[in-house]
């Protein structure tokens, strides 16, 4: 069956990895701007790190059949540092109309604040002024629903923002309904130590009937797996899940969210 990786740090993973997902049936991986594993040190790192996810993981991808797309930012955990940030801002304009670019992201929250807050909502101007999707990474355990909150007030307060045009990440038990009750879309991370595990994730589909939901591996730098969501798709047919099911949650619904840019397509 074919699935799509919606939330992929391809940067860090091997030909080896590509393989293995073509092999499972990935037909397309998109990944958003992030940490990199290391604080860079200056914004001629991230215009090296724009090139490298809108140049050449694509091609990497294609040599196994599989099709990349992008999201550009300075991810929350960089954007403490304000004149970076700045910076790194002042790209954007020169990538934003890469053929595999579909908006602004992962854009959000690390520690919760004020400098991040500033980041994140001119992030959210430069989605508007340029009519991008938007990809919203929360953080993680006791700040998740504290960030969640602050993050869709910004969202909400913009007033070209659409929430069918933003979907909100790494959501757990205690923020889906936030998110889902709001319009916008939803994102699951299956990590095989933090954040979510293939029961959980499955939980929450059955009671949110599979709407406005995506499941991603996150595939980083950390401890990940890029098989997560294949093998959560066996696990979906275990629990007795039926073929349509699955392909809604792992192919239709992200195809739904990410067809709202005009560069989002599979064929060719
Ligand atoms: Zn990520």
């Amino acid at each position: 069956m074919k699935y799509i990786e919606p939330h992929g740090h391809m940067v860090s993973r091997t030909t080896d990895d590509y393989q293995r997902m073509a092999l499972a049936g990935c037909v397309a991986i998109c990944e958003p701007a992030f940490w990199a594993g290391f604080d860079r040190a200056s914004a001629q790192g991230f215009y090296d790190y724009f090139r490298q996810i809108t140049e050449y993981e694509p091609k990497r991808a294609a040599k196994f059949g599989i099709k990349h797309f992008s999201w550009l930012c300075i991810n929350p955990k960089e954007s403490e540092d304000l004149q970076l940030a700045d910076d790194v801002l002042a790209l954007i304009p020169e990538f934003i109309n890469k053929p595999n670019v579909l908006g602004i992201g992962e854009i959000g929250l690390n520690k919760n604040s004020r400098n991040e807050l500033m980041i994140l909502e001119k992030h959210i101007q430069i989605a508007a002024d340029y009519d991008q999707l938007i990809l919203v990474h929360t953080p993680h355990l006791e700040d998740k629903l504290k960030g969640t909150r602050l993050i869709l007030d910004a969202l909400k307060n913009h007033s070209q923002i659409k929430p069918e045009r933003v979907i909100i990440d790494h959501v757990e038990e205690h923020t889906i309904d936030l998110v889902l009750d709001q319009g916008f879309w939803a994102g699951m991370t299956l990590y095989p130590q933090s954040k979510c595990s293939p029961h959980r994730a499955i939980d929450m589909l059955e009671q949110r009937r599979a709407e406005r939901i995506w499941m991603n591996s996150a595939c980083d730098w950390g401890v990940s797996d890029p098989l997560a969501v294949p093998k959560t798709m066996l696990e979906m047919r275990q629990r007795g899940w039926s073929e349509s099911g699955v392909q809604r949650v792992v192919l239709e619904n992200p195809m739904a969210f990410m067809g709202q840019s005009p560069k989002f397509h599979l064929a060719g």
